[in-house]
């Protein structure tokens, strides 16, 4: 998933689809006048890409031009369309022109179009479109070579943009509109749950809820919570399901016009992960994937105590606090795998090598759901 300006765009159709698709244009093209020179007119902005690339698959002699219309402005057409650069006169004259557009999507752009070269002395003009949105176009004009139809959702890249961004992306993106996605990043102490949180959240717009963290914090600030979590942390064990379970749905109740959760550290015991399930089908909520990060005891001890130097936490500090955490999870926790694997929603994430490379590990699972 991308942003661009305020929105959220998931990946649509890929570099070999969209080649495919320009090649069966040309290839239409090339078909009706491989026998003349035509004069390929490529509609800006959005066309420029498609145009360098249709123009590498024409294998016949062929001329290229450019109009600058404009008709979008944010995520709809606004229905003004303004000329902003024409072609010559003297150029087109007398010659088979095919107007070549990035998307025809209602055909009021196409229609300007179509009043502009009625006005002119071409011997005839043809339009081509690289997309076509069969549910919105009025169908007022033919269009003469389509290179794929696609459904009514904007699209981005490939030469299309969002206000200007993402017309230099080689995929096109589609808006997602259903952005609530909940996940559950799952796996042992030092697995990299909270770091790989902390970049998630952002690409995908999410609130980030470390049980962890929240017990933290209660402790600093001497809540009863804090107190009451803090005999069980210094030990390296888990606090009691009620107590937590009760802090976290304070903590999604708090949150309630979030588009989505990470639950890091939680669910840590069967019991929650059940309490959890309850808890978000009350809210006509569900949890869509967990994510596992793998990497065994020996790399994740190290880390901890690396970690431990700089945060200051006594259970990340002391190497025997650390394996009584391993011994929780391996006892109360690694059940959760059976659990969600149960209900097809569990993944398992390498979780050694760069921090960058393993979000993307992630991301390429997230981005599959
Ligand atoms: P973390 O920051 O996720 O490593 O959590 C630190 C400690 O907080 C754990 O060792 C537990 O004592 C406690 N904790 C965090 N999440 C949970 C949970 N879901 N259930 C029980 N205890 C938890």
């Amino acid at each position: 998933m991308i942003k661009l300006h305020d929105k959220y765009f998931k990946p649509y159709l890929s570099q070999a689809q969209i080649q495919a698709a320009v090649k069966k244009v040309a290839t239409e093209v090339a078909k009706d006048y491989k026998d003349e020179t035509p004069i390929f007119v490529g509609v800006l902005n959005g066309s420029f890409m498609f145009v360098a690339d249709l123009l590498k698959e024409y294998e016949h002699p062929c001329e290229v031009s450019f109009v600058k219309l404009s008709s979008y402005s944010g995520l709809t057409s606004t229905g003004i369309v303004e000329t902003l650069l024409d072609v010559p006169e003297d150029v087109i004259e007398g010659r088979s022109v095919i107007i070549l557009e990035d998307i025809i999507d209602t055909g009021r752009t196409l229609k300007e179009l179509i009043h502009l070269f009625s006005n002119t002395n071409v011997k005839e003009f043809k339009i081509a479109t690289l997309f076509h949105k069969p549910e919105v176009y009025n169908g007022e004009y033919k269009i003469d070579y389509i290179g794929m139809d696609i459904p009514n959702k904007f699209i981005v890249g490939y030469g299309l943009d969002y206000n200007e961004l993402g017309r230099n992306l080689k995929e096109v993106y589609q808006l997602n509109i259903n952005t609530m996605i909940n996940l559950v990043i799952f796996g042992k102490p030092g697995a990299g749950k909270g770091t790989q949180a902390e970049f998630l959240k952002s690409a995908y717009n999410l609130k980030h809820i470390s049980t962890g963290d929240v017990f933290r914090y209660n402790i600093k600030n001497g809540t009863e919570l804090g107190t009451l979590a803090k005999s069980f942390i210094d030990k390296g064990e888990l606090v009691p399901d009620e107590v937590t379970i009760k802090m976290l749905q304070d903590e999604v109740e708090k949150n309630a016009d979030a588009s989505g959760f990470i639950f890091d550290g939680f669910p840590r015991t069967t019991a929650q992960a059940e309490a959890l399930d309850t808890f978000l089908e009350s809210k006509d909520m569900k949890i869509d994937a967990t994510i596992a990060l793998e990497a065994n005891d020996e790399v994740l001890i190290q880390r901890l105590l690396e970690r431990g130097k700089v945060s200051g936490r006594s259970d990340d500090q002391d190497e025997a606090k650390i394996r009584n955490r391993f011994d929780e999870y391996n006892e109360k926790t690694a059940p959760l795998i059976t659990y969600y694997e149960g209900k097809d929603k569990f993944y398992s994430v390498n979780g050694i090598g760069e921090i960058a490379e393993i979000t993307e590990r992630i991301k390429t699972v997230i981005d599959k759901l």
